[in-house]
């Protein structure tokens, strides 16, 4: 049987303590303890007020966007994996596409989050995703492969896979408002999993792969009900706390009709 899809909602810069505290109260209202499990990516300094108002609900956890791959230090402004775990993060985004191409992360940069991340306990949700031009170039496979093989190299993430989970964000999907078809996003999961599948670690079979890019209630159950997608990434849809409840409805709803 399919394992329940999971819809993680990323909130970028939006939504202070107070926001994030009011969201959520609306949210448990309107979306009752359901099949898949759901997970917040809020600001950092919103973590805790996300913890405590979840900490009723098993089927909720709370992540951080970003972290930097050393424990402590001289670094103003960064955070450390096992700073967010000890807020209460149980996740961690690496390698969203706004990290790589505002922020200038490299692929060896997210191999270090992922380790360090890892080490710390968190699960990591490792984005990766071609743009415009590359997929118009044809590289979009290997593009993605080009961000993917250097984390799945790293002994430290062979040794936690099952700690491990892809999105797939093709980045002409993130905030456009266009969504890849189900056609072009099953052709790219299934290519990732396949990797997945070929680099082979532990016995629970490949991590899940989740589809982000302009994910909307209108459009997640024919996303989710493609082969090989397992969950989806969202963005602008997951700030308002009816949106992101039936994206979550229909996740909970693709788990037990599968
Ligand atoms: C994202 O930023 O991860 C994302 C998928 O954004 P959106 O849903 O707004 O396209």
């Amino acid at each position: 049987m399919r394992k329940s899809p999971i819809p993680a909602g990323n909130w970028k810069m939006h939504k202070s303590p107070s926001e994030t505290e009011a969201f959520l109260s609306r949210f448990l209202e309107s979306y009752g303890e359901g099949d898949a499990p759901v997970l917040f990516f809020p600001p950092a300094v919103s973590v805790p007020a996300a913890v405590r108002a979840t900490r009723d609900r098993k089927d909720v956890g709370i992540g951080v966007q970003n972290i930097h791959w050393e424990r402590e230090g001289a670094f103003t402004g960064e955070l450390s994996a096992a700073m967010a775990r000890d807020a209460g993060a149980t996740h961690c985004l690496v390698g969203h596409s706004e990290r790589r191409a505002l922020f200038g992360e490299t692929v060896e940069e997210t191999v270090k989050k992922a380790v360090a991340a890892l080490d710390a306990d968190l699960q990591v949700i490792l984005c990766v995703g071609e743009s415009l031009d590359e997929r118009d170039a044809g590289r979009a496979e290997a593009v993605v492969r080009e961000q993917l093989d250097p984390v799945l190299g790293a002994d430290a993430v062979r040794s936690a896979w099952h700690r491990l989970i892809i999105a797939y964000e093709p980045v002409w999907a993130i905030g456009t408002g266009r969504t890849a078809s189900p056609d072009d996003a099953g052709r790219m999961h299934r290519a990732i999993r396949a990797r997945l599948e070929e680099v082979g670690a532990g016995d629970d079979g490949p991590p899940p792969v989740l589809y982000g890019g302009s994910v909307k209630p209108g459009n997640v159950a024919e996303l989710l009900a493609v082969d090989g997608v397992d969950g989806v990434l969202v963005g602008g849809a997951s700030l308002d706390p009816h949106d992101f409840a039936a994206i979550c409805t229909a996740a909970s709803e693709a788990a037990s009709t599968s």
